[in-house]
């Protein structure tokens, strides 16, 4: 108890003392909840958007090592790892994000963003919940340091920056994240969903969000005067083609059982209504689960844009170029036996009936990049219910990303904290 007492005043953060036995996850967790409420507000307020986040940073930073952790900043861009060294066990990597979006809050809570509009910018919103995700984080931190008699084992928390744009993570990773402080045993992360309620999580097993990819497709032509056609050969109608083409991949190419999104979101040719253009330009979002039919969709865009080309009569030097990047965010897999350890362990926190199976989603989401690493992490991202009652009730659920978009603080923060740090705690003690 001596040890126990001097641990909690050399942490000195929560302050809290149980004298009838262990302190439970649920005492820490509702006496800390005004300090993450706070905090939460303040995170809210204050967004960075992709690659600017390094007040956040700053600020994440700070409350680690106010509660024991060894601190590393500008790890990756604002990139911070924080790590807690507790004795023989496994080593568990723990991640937020940190980043917000180029975009005008329009909830009209007190607390709104103070990043408004302005000369040169869009303002800025946590309109992806990623100060929920910090927030949550930081409450799972703060418990386990002051629960350090336990659990054993290392915790290895990673503020990631820029996941809105998929390039955080692999900063990361490529700057040496598992070659510098060594790689975990596990993975885990959460995300706000937008339609779970507020006190519930939700888990999806195996692929749960797709690899994600923007693909460019430049369309070659003959310019001519509108009016004569026949000296032409129209990339408008020649594109409008491909487009129409590229419908039939995932209605009569793909298994009907497996899943695959082929969406042209940009279609860009011509200056004025009576020239016919030389070129147009298509970019489209692929989304996909495995690597097979990721591969299958890129040859079918390929022959579809080629054939009808050739249909059109263009020679062989003006085939459309098709631009696949190399880099790309690849698809979400939740290692199907961690997740049925945090399931156990989230009905543990919060309930079995609170704990509901989540459909997947053809999102991107790079905390997959973790997982995939030659060491092959078992990885789970669950969902962390935030719709407040009151817009249930309504059936008005704004979804992520949407400048309407909020969770219900008080409850969210307070199952996130609970379920994931009953998960960490189980896992810590093989259990
Ligand atoms: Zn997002
Ligand atoms: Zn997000």
């Amino acid at each position: 108890m001596k040890k126990l007492m001097l641990t909690l005043l050399s942490i000195g953060v929560i302050g809290l003392m149980s004298w009838n036995g262990p302190i439970t996850p649920s005492e820490l967790i509702d006496k800390d909840l005004p300090y993450l409420l706070a905090f939460y507000k303040t995170r809210h307020q204050e967004p960075e958007i992709s690659l600017q986040e390094k007040e956040t940073a700053k600020a994440l930073a700070g409350e680690l090592r106010q509660i024991g952790f060894d601190v590393t900043e500008d790890f990756g861009g604002y990139g911070i790892v924080g790590i807690l060294k507790n004795g023989d066990g496994p080593m568990i990597l723990y991640r937020t994000d940190m980043d917000a979006l180029p975009m005008a809050e329009k909830t009209g809570l007190p607390y709104t963003s103070k990043r408004v509009p302005g000369e040169g910018q869009d303002g800025a919103m946590h309109a992806c919940g990623h100060d929920m995700h910090m927030t949550t984080w930081l409450g799972t931190a703060r418990a386990l340091a002051n629960m350090k008699d336990q659990w054993k084992g290392t915790l290895m928390l990673i503020g990631q920056p820029a996941e809105e744009i998929g390039a955080g993570a692999k900063l990361m990773i490529d700057n040496g994240l598992y070659q510098t402080f060594g790689v975990p045993d596990y993975a885990i992360g959460l995300h706000c969903s937008p339609t779970i309620p507020a006190g519930q999580v939700g888990f999806g097993k195996g692929y749960t969000m797709a690899n994600t990819e923007k693909i460019t497709i430049n369309v070659f032509g003959k310019g001519a005067h509108g009016a004569s056609p026949h000296m032409s050969i129209d990339p408008v109608v020649i594109a409008s083609m491909i487009v129409m083409d590229l419908q039939t991949i995932v209605s009569r190419n793909i298994k009907p059982t497996d899943a695959a999104v082929v969406t042209v979101g940009v279609f860009q040719s011509g200056t004025a209504y009576n020239i016919i253009p030389d070129g147009a330009k298509l970019e489209l979002t692929v989304r996909t689960y495995s690597e097979e039919t990721r591969q299958y969709v890129h040859k079918r865009i390929k022959e579809i844009c080629r054939g009808v080309a050739m249909g059109a009569g263009l020679p062989e030097d003006k085939m459309p170029e098709v631009i696949i990047p190399d880099v790309f965010t690849p698809a979400n897999y939740n290692d199907p036996e961690l997740m049925d350890d945090l399931v156990t362990s989230a009905q543990k926190a919060i309930g079995e009936a609170a704990v509901v199976a989540a459909e997947p989603l053809m999102i991107g989401e790079d905390f997959s990049r973790y997982g995939l690493t030659p060491e092959d992490v078992p990885a789970v991202l669950y969902w962390l219910g935030t719709a407040p009652q009151a817009r249930i009730e309504s059936g008005d659920l704004p979804g992520l990303h949407s400048p309407f978009y909020y969770p219900d603080p008080e409850v969210s923060i307070k199952t996130g904290v609970s379920v994931t740090t009953q998960g960490l705690l189980d896992l810590f003690n093989g259990e």
